[in-house]
């Protein structure tokens, strides 16, 4: 299985943050994406960073470069996570919404839809609050092309909401930047043991 991480945006959506600019999500998630591929290399994963560059890389070639190695090595041979941080509005207030969700798009795989329920086990198991469409659903259907337009399992996860106090607080504390990681390379992990029994 070829393991790619997405992370999110590059340094040009520096407006993406919390309203006490402590938390910048193309940082954060930029370090975050790194660490999951190192700790996947490190087990003997095959992992890798989809976007290496500092700049942004826009969502057309992010998924051409996804759909390039699927045709290469066979779309049921690749994945995609692409890590994000959510946010309830955009006028840089503190807002109440909080919690942890995997995305996959409308039109989900059952492979992606099975990829966003092992990440959001292992996000429960970090103990983190979490976030459902409905009770018992585990993906949250959105339209978004990096799930959209690409061809293997493919899920976003929303670590949290930047404009959330509490939220941030977490994500930026030792604890909290290890349970984001330990849910991505874990639930990774139990996805690739799932589909290649
Ligand atoms: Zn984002």
């Amino acid at each position: 299985m070829i393991i790619l991480i997405d992370n999110g945006h590059g340094i040009e959506t520096i407006c993406n943050g919390s309203p006490d600019g402590r938390l910048k999500e193309y940082k954060y998630a930029r370090e975050i994406a790194a660490e999951v591929v190192k700790r996947l290399k490190t087990m003997d994963y095959n992992a890798q960073q989809l976007v290496t560059e500092e700049k942004d890389i826009s969502l057309g070639t992010r998924c051409k470069r996804v759909n390039d190695i699927c045709k290469h090595f066979g779309k049921t041979n690749v994945l995609v996570v692409s890590i994000h941080c959510n946010a309830a509005g955009s006028d840089g207030k503190w807002r109440d919404a909080r919690g942890w969700q995997a995305c996959v798009s409308l039109n989900a795989s059952a492979r992606s839809k099975q990829l966003a329920s092992y990440l959001f086990d292992s996000a429960q198991a970090q103990g983190l609050k979490m976030r459902s469409p409905k009770p018992g659903q585990k993906w949250w259907p959105q339209n978004l092309a990096i799930c959209r337009d690409t061809d293997c399992a493919a899920v976003l996860t929303e670590s949290g909401f930047m404009d959330n106090k509490q939220d941030v607080e977490f994500l930026l504390s030792d604890k909290g930047r290890e349970a984001i990681i330990n849910l991505h390379v874990e639930g990774i992990i139990d996805y690739i043991k799932s589909v290649s029994k």
